[in-house]
């Protein structure tokens, strides 16, 4: 098999999990969270968003988290913007890296907003303008590349010419994000293949969700093809707000779970990270989907 030695894992939790529960974490439950993280070993943190606090309640708080942990050295943490605002918000709280979404979907980016996603993709240049100028990190994320409830399946030629519409506003760091849960490994594969020897100037994530019990064989795929960069969530969290039924993003142990156990670094201590998804689970006080927080790490199973 052709794997890597490393990955990166971007917990994403304490926004794509945290914003789909009714109950609002308290600022010092994030914030304790994202310390236990970072001293988990976790080097890349979504943070939250910045989005309208009547929208999106559960991450009004964003701005005081990067205010208490931005001194802190070598951890990038960050943020989703969907506007200017979102950029300027960025600034005040002394956020260094945001990041961008486009649906993948014709349909969802027509029906939502009358824009076609590489309209979408060319407003953004304002805010990339706006945040490279106060020294801010962008990147751009599309969801939906592997098929959506709107079209089903994507064809291969539409999301590169989202990718090209992020790369004429200056985004070259950009994350495939199956919010739906439709990805299957081959199609993974051929994607990842195609798009990394399309664009190699680009830093590539993939964030899976594990709706239909695909996510980690996806992840698998994607390593294959050669991607080392993965959000992960912890416990399990997560959801997706236009698919019904979708269960939470891959649960960061189970993935650092099979890296361990494969031999493919990731400087993450599970042992840490099961002490923490489990306080999340306490917190949102319901079961979650994962499978390391129901049966724990194989290595706890060996008699001695
Ligand atoms: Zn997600």
């Amino acid at each position: 098999m052709n794997l890597p030695s490393k990955v990166t894992i971007c917990e994403v939790g304490l926004r794509d999990g945290l914003q789909n529960e009714t109950k609002i974490f308290q600022t010092s439950e994030k914030l304790e969270l994202a310390t236990g993280l970072i001293a988990a070993g976790f080097k890349v943190i979504e943070l939250g968003s910045f989005m309208s606090p009547k929208a999106v309640p559960q991450m009004a708080d964003t701005d005081k988290l990067f205010q208490d942990l931005n001194h802190i050295d070598g951890v990038e943490l960050r943020a989703l913007i969907a506007n200017k605002k979102g950029v300027e918000r960025a600034i005040n709280c002394g956020c260094r890296k945001v990041k961008l979404n486009v649906s993948a979907s014709r349909q969802h980016n027509l029906a939502n907003l009358n824009m076609t996603p590489e309209e979408s993709v060319a407003g953004f240049e304002e805010i990339v303008n706006i945040a490279l100028q106060h020294g801010i990190e962008v990147s751009g994320s599309i969801s939906m590349p592997f098929g959506s409830p709107w079209e089903g399946d994507m064809p291969l030629e539409s999301v590169q010419s989202i990718v090209e519409a992020y790369l004429n506003v200056g985004v070259t760091e950009i994350s495939l994000s199956d919010a739906s849960g439709m990805a299957v490994p081959n199609q993974v594969y051929s994607m990842c293949s195609n798009m990394q020897e399309r664009y190699p100037q680009v830093k590539w994530w993939l964030h899976f969700h594990n709706t239909r019990g695909m996510a980690m064989a996806n992840i698998l795929a994607a390593m294959q093809a050669g991607i080392t960069q993965f959000d992960s969530s912890f416990a399990g969290l997560g959801g997706c707000p236009f698919v019904p039924g979708a269960t939470g993003n891959v649960s960061s142990e189970d993935v650092v779970h099979m890296m361990d156990e494969m031999g493919i670094e990731t400087g993450i201590d599970i042992e840490k990270l099961i002490e923490l998804s489990k306080k999340v689970r306490q917190i949102v006080d319901h079961d979650t989907d994962s499978y390391i927080l129901k049966a724990g790490r194989s290595k706890d199973l060996i008699r001695k």
